[in-house]
Protein backbone atom coordinates (compact mmCIF):
# COMPACT_ATOMS: atom_id res chain seq x y z
CA UNK A 1 0.00 0.00 0.00
CA UNK A 2 1.32 3.71 -0.86
CA UNK A 3 1.37 5.33 2.61
CA UNK A 4 0.62 8.89 3.19
CA UNK A 5 3.36 9.64 5.32
CA UNK A 6 6.08 7.79 3.98
CA UNK A 7 8.51 9.31 6.24
CA UNK A 8 6.49 9.37 9.21
CA UNK A 9 8.17 6.69 11.65
CA UNK A 10 7.10 6.41 15.69
CA UNK A 11 7.62 9.46 17.39
CA UNK A 12 10.66 10.07 19.51
CA UNK A 13 8.84 10.14 22.68
CA UNK A 14 7.19 7.03 22.02
CA UNK A 15 11.16 6.22 21.29
CA UNK A 16 12.74 7.67 24.55
CA UNK A 17 9.80 6.84 26.94
CA UNK A 18 10.02 3.04 26.12
CA UNK A 19 14.18 3.56 26.04
CA UNK A 20 13.86 4.65 29.63
CA UNK A 21 11.31 1.48 31.09
CA UNK A 22 13.48 -0.90 28.87
CA UNK A 23 16.75 -0.11 30.85
CA UNK A 24 14.90 1.28 34.33
CA UNK A 25 16.77 4.66 33.32
CA UNK A 26 15.22 8.31 35.07
CA UNK A 27 12.83 9.72 32.46
CA UNK A 28 13.32 12.83 31.47
CA UNK A 29 12.68 12.34 27.80
CA UNK A 30 8.65 12.68 27.69
CA UNK A 31 7.05 15.40 28.80
CA UNK A 32 4.91 14.81 31.78
CA UNK A 33 5.13 15.69 35.47
CA UNK A 34 5.51 12.48 37.83
CA UNK A 35 4.57 14.03 40.98
CA UNK A 36 0.68 13.64 42.41
CA UNK A 37 -2.46 15.57 40.86
CA UNK A 38 -3.56 18.17 43.47
CA UNK A 39 -6.20 16.37 46.11
CA UNK A 40 -8.34 18.67 44.80
CA UNK A 41 -9.12 17.68 41.48
CA UNK A 42 -8.64 13.94 42.72
CA UNK A 43 -12.00 15.45 45.12
CA UNK A 44 -13.86 16.49 41.64
CA UNK A 45 -13.32 13.24 39.82
CA UNK A 46 -15.32 11.61 43.41
CA UNK A 47 -18.23 14.19 43.21
CA UNK A 48 -18.75 14.94 39.50
CA UNK A 49 -18.26 10.95 38.80
CA UNK A 50 -21.61 10.40 41.12
CA UNK A 51 -23.27 13.32 39.16
CA UNK A 52 -25.33 12.38 35.86
CA UNK A 53 -22.59 13.55 33.47
CA UNK A 54 -21.59 10.08 31.62
CA UNK A 55 -23.23 10.63 28.24
CA UNK A 56 -22.32 12.88 25.23
CA UNK A 57 -21.39 16.36 26.07
CA UNK A 58 -22.64 19.26 23.70
CA UNK A 59 -20.47 18.61 20.57
CA UNK A 60 -18.31 22.42 21.40
CA UNK A 61 -17.72 21.66 25.26
CA UNK A 62 -19.66 21.61 28.67
CA UNK A 63 -21.27 25.49 29.05
CA UNK A 64 -19.53 25.69 31.86
CA UNK A 65 -16.47 24.47 30.55
CA UNK A 66 -16.33 27.21 28.08
CA UNK A 67 -17.56 29.58 30.62
CA UNK A 68 -14.50 28.75 32.52
CA UNK A 69 -12.51 29.42 29.57
CA UNK A 70 -13.77 32.08 28.71
CA UNK A 71 -13.47 34.00 31.59
CA UNK A 72 -9.81 32.72 31.98
CA UNK A 73 -8.70 34.32 29.10
CA UNK A 74 -10.58 37.54 29.73
CA UNK A 75 -8.68 37.97 32.89
CA UNK A 76 -5.55 37.01 31.60
CA UNK A 77 -5.63 39.15 28.46
CA UNK A 78 -8.70 40.93 28.25
CA UNK A 79 -9.83 39.25 25.53
CA UNK A 80 -13.91 39.08 25.61
CA UNK A 81 -14.80 36.11 24.08
CA UNK A 82 -18.22 34.41 22.88
CA UNK A 83 -18.20 30.90 24.97
CA UNK A 84 -20.99 29.24 22.25
CA UNK A 85 -18.28 30.97 18.95
CA UNK A 86 -15.31 31.40 20.06
CA UNK A 87 -14.29 28.14 21.76
CA UNK A 88 -14.25 24.49 21.30
CA UNK A 89 -12.76 21.90 23.50
CA UNK A 90 -10.61 19.41 21.92
CA UNK A 91 -9.04 16.24 23.13
CA UNK A 92 -5.66 17.72 23.83
CA UNK A 93 -4.20 20.29 22.03
CA UNK A 94 -2.82 17.59 19.30
CA UNK A 95 -6.51 17.05 18.53
CA UNK A 96 -6.67 20.78 18.29
CA UNK A 97 -3.99 21.72 16.07
CA UNK A 98 -4.59 18.68 13.37
CA UNK A 99 -8.68 20.21 13.45
CA UNK A 100 -6.86 23.31 12.91
CA UNK A 101 -4.72 22.07 9.76
CA UNK A 102 -7.83 20.38 8.28
CA UNK A 103 -10.19 22.52 8.41
CA UNK A 104 -8.14 25.51 7.41
CA UNK A 105 -5.52 24.32 4.80
CA UNK A 106 -5.88 23.48 0.94
CA UNK A 107 -4.23 21.27 -1.37
CA UNK A 108 -1.12 23.34 -2.27
CA UNK A 109 -1.42 26.18 0.29
CA UNK A 110 1.84 26.70 2.37
CA UNK A 111 2.35 26.38 5.71
CA UNK A 112 5.23 27.93 7.71
CA UNK A 113 6.64 25.54 10.73
CA UNK A 114 9.48 27.47 12.44
CA UNK A 115 12.29 24.93 13.56
CA UNK A 116 12.86 23.55 16.03
CA UNK A 117 9.50 22.23 15.42
CA UNK A 118 7.16 20.55 18.33
CA UNK A 119 6.21 17.06 16.09
CA UNK A 120 2.86 17.31 15.74
CA UNK A 121 2.53 20.24 12.82
CA UNK A 122 3.80 18.43 10.15
CA UNK A 123 1.82 15.03 9.33
CA UNK A 124 -1.41 17.24 9.40
CA UNK A 125 -0.03 19.54 6.56
CA UNK A 126 1.10 16.71 4.67
CA UNK A 127 -2.49 14.53 5.01
CA UNK A 128 -4.03 18.32 3.67
CA UNK A 129 -1.95 18.26 0.66
CA UNK A 130 -0.12 20.80 1.41
CA UNK A 131 3.47 22.09 1.40
CA UNK A 132 5.12 22.73 4.82
CA UNK A 133 7.48 25.35 4.31
CA UNK A 134 10.19 24.63 7.69
CA UNK A 135 12.25 27.74 8.63
CA UNK A 136 14.99 27.78 11.30
CA UNK A 137 14.47 29.62 14.22
CA UNK A 138 17.69 32.04 15.20
CA UNK A 139 19.94 31.33 17.92
CA UNK A 140 18.09 32.39 20.51
CA UNK A 141 15.21 30.31 19.01
CA UNK A 142 12.91 33.49 18.35
CA UNK A 143 11.65 34.01 14.93
CA UNK A 144 13.69 34.92 12.47
CA UNK A 145 11.34 37.71 10.95
CA UNK A 146 13.25 38.51 8.21
CA UNK A 147 13.35 35.15 6.79
CA UNK A 148 9.43 34.70 7.27
CA UNK A 149 9.10 37.92 5.62
CA UNK A 150 10.99 36.42 3.20
CA UNK A 151 9.48 33.04 2.59
CA UNK A 152 5.71 34.32 3.06
CA UNK A 153 3.87 35.06 0.15
CA UNK A 154 0.59 34.60 -1.75
CA UNK A 155 0.09 30.64 -1.18
CA UNK A 156 0.77 30.85 2.99
CA UNK A 157 -2.14 29.69 4.33
CA UNK A 158 -1.12 29.54 7.89
CA UNK A 159 1.81 30.05 10.12
CA UNK A 160 2.38 27.90 13.07
CA UNK A 161 4.04 29.50 15.99
CA UNK A 162 4.60 28.29 19.28
CA UNK A 163 5.29 30.24 22.54
CA UNK A 164 6.47 29.50 25.17
CA UNK A 165 8.61 27.29 22.66
CA UNK A 166 8.90 23.67 22.94
CA UNK A 167 11.97 22.64 23.22
CA UNK A 168 13.63 25.42 23.52
CA UNK A 169 12.24 26.95 26.25
CA UNK A 170 12.42 30.32 24.56
CA UNK A 171 9.61 33.08 25.20
CA UNK A 172 8.50 35.79 22.87
CA UNK A 173 9.64 39.35 23.56
CA UNK A 174 6.80 42.59 22.50
CA UNK A 175 9.00 43.00 19.72
CA UNK A 176 8.24 39.42 18.02
CA UNK A 177 4.10 39.71 18.47
CA UNK A 178 4.18 43.13 16.45
CA UNK A 179 6.43 41.85 13.92
CA UNK A 180 3.75 38.42 13.57
CA UNK A 181 0.68 41.79 13.31
CA UNK A 182 2.84 43.00 10.74
CA UNK A 183 2.75 40.05 9.04
CA UNK A 184 -0.59 39.57 9.37
CA UNK A 185 -1.52 43.02 8.06
CA UNK A 186 0.84 42.71 4.85
CA UNK A 187 -0.83 39.28 3.78
CA UNK A 188 -5.13 39.21 3.45
CA UNK A 189 -4.71 35.06 3.12
CA UNK A 190 -2.62 34.20 6.02
CA UNK A 191 -4.21 33.14 9.42
CA UNK A 192 -1.82 32.30 12.28
CA UNK A 193 -2.26 28.79 14.70
CA UNK A 194 -0.69 29.72 17.74
CA UNK A 195 0.23 27.14 19.69
CA UNK A 196 0.38 28.04 23.42
CA UNK A 197 0.17 25.11 25.59
CA UNK A 198 3.25 26.61 27.84
CA UNK A 199 1.09 30.28 28.35
CA UNK A 200 1.07 29.74 31.91
CA UNK A 201 4.65 28.57 32.56
CA UNK A 202 7.24 31.68 32.15
CA UNK A 203 9.41 32.55 34.81
CA UNK A 204 11.68 36.11 34.15
CA UNK A 205 9.59 37.03 31.03
CA UNK A 206 5.82 37.52 30.48
CA UNK A 207 4.13 35.92 27.91
CA UNK A 208 2.65 38.02 25.25
CA UNK A 209 -0.22 35.85 23.78
CA UNK A 210 -1.91 36.13 20.75
CA UNK A 211 -5.06 36.72 22.63
CA UNK A 212 -3.74 39.92 23.81
CA UNK A 213 -3.43 41.51 19.98
CA UNK A 214 -6.84 43.13 18.93
CA UNK A 215 -4.93 42.71 15.29
CA UNK A 216 -4.58 38.90 15.74
CA UNK A 217 -7.07 37.90 17.31
CA UNK A 218 -9.55 37.79 13.99
CA UNK A 219 -6.94 36.09 11.97
CA UNK A 220 -5.58 33.50 14.47
CA UNK A 221 -6.51 30.62 16.26
CA UNK A 222 -4.99 30.05 19.60
CA UNK A 223 -4.83 26.57 20.93
CA UNK A 224 -3.88 25.62 24.72
CA UNK A 225 -3.43 22.34 26.50
CA UNK A 226 -5.18 21.49 30.62
CA UNK A 227 -2.49 18.87 30.65
CA UNK A 228 0.12 21.48 30.56
CA UNK A 229 -1.83 23.77 32.87
CA UNK A 230 -3.04 21.38 35.36
CA UNK A 231 -0.21 18.76 35.14
CA UNK A 232 -2.87 16.06 34.02
CA UNK A 233 -1.33 15.19 30.57
CA UNK A 234 -3.01 12.05 30.71
CA UNK A 235 -6.84 13.41 30.76
CA UNK A 236 -5.73 15.19 26.64
CA UNK A 237 -8.25 17.75 27.39
CA UNK A 238 -7.45 21.68 25.37
CA UNK A 239 -9.36 24.27 23.73
CA UNK A 240 -8.87 26.35 20.84
CA UNK A 241 -9.79 29.84 20.78
CA UNK A 242 -10.58 31.46 17.26
CA UNK A 243 -12.97 33.82 15.53
CA UNK A 244 -16.22 33.24 14.73
CA UNK A 245 -15.01 32.71 10.76
CA UNK A 246 -12.56 30.52 11.64
CA UNK A 247 -14.32 28.55 14.46
CA UNK A 248 -16.99 27.62 11.89
CA UNK A 249 -14.98 25.85 9.69
CA UNK A 250 -12.81 24.33 12.83
CA UNK A 251 -16.01 22.60 14.16
CA UNK A 252 -17.07 21.47 10.95
CA UNK A 253 -13.79 18.55 10.73
CA UNK A 254 -14.12 18.36 14.75
CA UNK A 255 -17.19 17.49 14.73
CA UNK A 256 -16.73 14.38 12.40
CA UNK A 257 -13.31 13.86 13.97
CA UNK A 258 -14.62 13.37 17.86
CA UNK A 259 -17.88 14.80 17.78
CA UNK A 260 -16.84 15.93 21.27
CA UNK A 261 -14.34 14.95 24.53
CA UNK A 262 -14.76 13.48 27.83
CA UNK A 263 -17.32 14.60 29.76
CA UNK A 264 -16.11 13.96 33.15
CA UNK A 265 -12.94 15.28 32.99
CA UNK A 266 -14.78 18.56 31.32
CA UNK A 267 -16.63 18.76 34.13
CA UNK A 268 -13.97 18.39 36.99
CA UNK A 269 -11.44 20.60 35.21
CA UNK A 270 -14.82 23.71 34.53
CA UNK A 271 -14.95 23.18 39.20
CA UNK A 272 -11.03 22.89 39.59
CA UNK A 273 -10.89 26.43 37.33
CA UNK A 274 -13.28 27.95 39.67
CA UNK A 275 -10.72 27.02 42.76
CA UNK A 276 -7.31 27.00 41.65
CA UNK A 277 -5.04 29.66 40.39
CA UNK A 278 -3.24 29.47 36.97
CA UNK A 279 -1.23 32.55 37.65
CA UNK A 280 1.15 30.31 40.16
CA UNK A 281 2.42 28.11 38.26
CA UNK A 282 4.93 29.85 36.86
CA UNK A 283 6.47 30.63 40.23
CA UNK A 284 6.05 26.58 40.81
CA UNK A 285 8.20 25.80 37.93
CA UNK A 286 11.20 28.52 37.92
CA UNK A 287 12.03 26.39 41.83
CA UNK A 288 12.19 23.27 39.68
CA UNK A 289 14.30 24.70 36.98
CA UNK A 290 16.42 26.93 39.13
CA UNK A 291 16.68 23.52 41.13
CA UNK A 292 17.78 21.64 38.17
CA UNK A 293 20.52 24.17 37.01
CA UNK A 294 22.28 24.54 40.27
CA UNK A 295 22.16 20.41 40.44
CA UNK A 296 23.48 20.69 36.85
CA UNK A 297 26.01 23.13 37.70
CA UNK A 298 29.19 20.74 38.64
CA UNK A 299 28.00 18.54 35.04
CA UNK A 300 30.00 18.83 31.76
CA UNK A 301 26.66 19.91 30.07
CA UNK A 302 26.76 23.71 28.68
CA UNK A 303 22.90 24.07 29.80
CA UNK A 304 20.81 26.78 27.17
CA UNK A 305 18.73 29.98 29.07
CA UNK A 306 15.39 28.89 29.85
CA UNK A 307 12.75 31.45 30.34
CA UNK A 308 9.61 29.28 30.19
CA UNK A 309 7.68 25.53 29.51
CA UNK A 310 9.18 22.67 31.80
CA UNK A 311 12.15 21.90 29.24
CA UNK A 312 16.24 22.50 29.27
CA UNK A 313 18.07 22.82 26.75
CA UNK A 314 21.80 21.35 27.03
CA UNK A 315 25.07 20.62 25.01
CA UNK A 316 27.23 17.91 25.51
CA UNK A 317 29.59 19.45 22.99
CA UNK A 318 32.19 18.96 25.29
CA UNK A 319 31.42 15.46 26.20
CA UNK A 320 31.13 13.43 22.12
CA UNK A 321 31.22 14.00 19.06
CA UNK A 322 28.45 11.51 18.40
CA UNK A 323 25.13 12.28 16.80
CA UNK A 324 22.27 13.45 19.55
CA UNK A 325 20.72 10.44 18.64
CA UNK A 326 23.05 8.33 19.37
CA UNK A 327 24.34 10.41 22.53
CA UNK A 328 20.80 10.34 23.72
CA UNK A 329 20.44 6.32 23.43
CA UNK A 330 23.67 5.80 24.99
CA UNK A 331 22.85 8.21 28.05
CA UNK A 332 19.72 5.77 28.94
CA UNK A 333 22.07 2.82 28.36
CA UNK A 334 25.38 3.63 30.17
CA UNK A 335 24.39 6.36 32.84
CA UNK A 336 20.29 5.34 33.42
CA UNK A 337 19.03 8.78 32.07
CA UNK A 338 16.44 9.23 29.78
CA UNK A 339 16.04 12.71 27.31
CA UNK A 340 15.20 13.88 23.80
CA UNK A 341 17.66 14.55 21.21
CA UNK A 342 16.53 18.11 19.09
CA UNK A 343 17.37 17.42 15.95
CA UNK A 344 14.20 15.37 15.17
CA UNK A 345 12.40 18.31 15.46
CA UNK A 346 14.76 19.88 12.18
CA UNK A 347 12.87 19.09 9.01
CA UNK A 348 16.72 18.67 7.42
CA UNK A 349 17.31 16.70 10.91
CA UNK A 350 20.21 19.36 11.66
CA UNK A 351 22.10 18.38 14.89
CA UNK A 352 23.74 20.67 17.11
CA UNK A 353 24.42 18.23 19.71
CA UNK A 354 22.07 19.40 21.97
CA UNK A 355 19.27 17.47 23.95
CA UNK A 356 16.66 18.25 26.24
CA UNK A 357 15.46 17.35 29.69
CA UNK A 358 12.03 17.29 31.23
CA UNK A 359 12.45 19.46 34.66
CA UNK A 360 8.81 18.76 35.80
CA UNK A 361 10.07 15.62 37.98
CA UNK A 362 9.53 15.46 42.21
CA UNK A 363 13.13 16.86 44.16
CA UNK A 364 14.23 13.30 44.69
CA UNK A 365 13.26 12.32 41.14
CA UNK A 366 16.17 15.49 40.05
CA UNK A 367 18.66 14.78 42.78
CA UNK A 368 18.86 11.21 41.44
CA UNK A 369 18.91 11.99 37.16
CA UNK A 370 21.43 15.15 38.46
CA UNK A 371 23.76 12.91 40.27
CA UNK A 372 24.26 10.88 37.33
CA UNK A 373 24.63 13.53 34.58
CA UNK A 374 27.16 15.15 36.72
CA UNK A 375 28.98 11.44 36.48
CA UNK A 376 29.91 11.95 32.74
N1 LIG B 1 2.14 21.54 21.49
C1 LIG B 1 3.26 21.49 22.22
C2 LIG B 1 4.29 22.54 22.01
C3 LIG B 1 3.46 20.48 23.16
O1 LIG B 1 4.58 20.43 23.87
C4 LIG B 1 2.46 19.50 23.31
C5 LIG B 1 2.69 18.36 24.27
N2 LIG B 1 1.89 18.51 25.32
C6 LIG B 1 1.30 19.59 22.55
C7 LIG B 1 1.17 20.61 21.64
C8 LIG B 1 0.21 18.58 22.67
O2 LIG B 1 -0.56 18.78 23.82
P1 LIG B 1 -1.64 17.71 24.31
O3 LIG B 1 -0.93 16.73 25.16
O4 LIG B 1 -2.65 18.53 25.05
O5 LIG B 1 -2.21 17.08 23.09
N1 LIG C 1 4.52 17.32 24.59
C1 LIG C 1 5.29 16.26 25.14
C2 LIG C 1 6.77 16.61 24.99
O1 LIG C 1 7.15 17.52 24.30
C3 LIG C 1 5.10 14.93 24.44
C4 LIG C 1 3.72 14.50 24.17
C5 LIG C 1 3.74 13.22 23.37
O2 LIG C 1 4.28 12.24 23.83
N2 LIG C 1 3.23 13.25 22.19
O3 LIG C 1 7.57 15.93 25.56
Amino acid sequence: MLSKLPDVGTTIFTTMSKMAGDYNAINLSQGFPNFPTDEILIDLIRKNAGANIHQYAPMAGLPSLLEGISNLVHKCYTRDLNPIENILVTAGATQAIFTTIQALVHKDDEVIILDPSYDCYEAPIILAGAKPIRIPLNALFLPDWENIFKQTNDKTRLIITNNPHNPSGSVWTEHDLRLLEKLILKHPNLAVLSDEVYEFITFEKAHFSVNSSEILRDRSVVVSSFGKTFHITGWKIGYIIASETLMIEIKKVHQFLVFCVNSLAQACISDYLKVTKVESLGVFYKIKRDFFREKMKSSRFELFPCDGTYFQIASYKSISIESDLDFSKRLVKEFGVAAIPLSVFNGNQDDQKLIRFCFAKDEQTLISATERLCKI
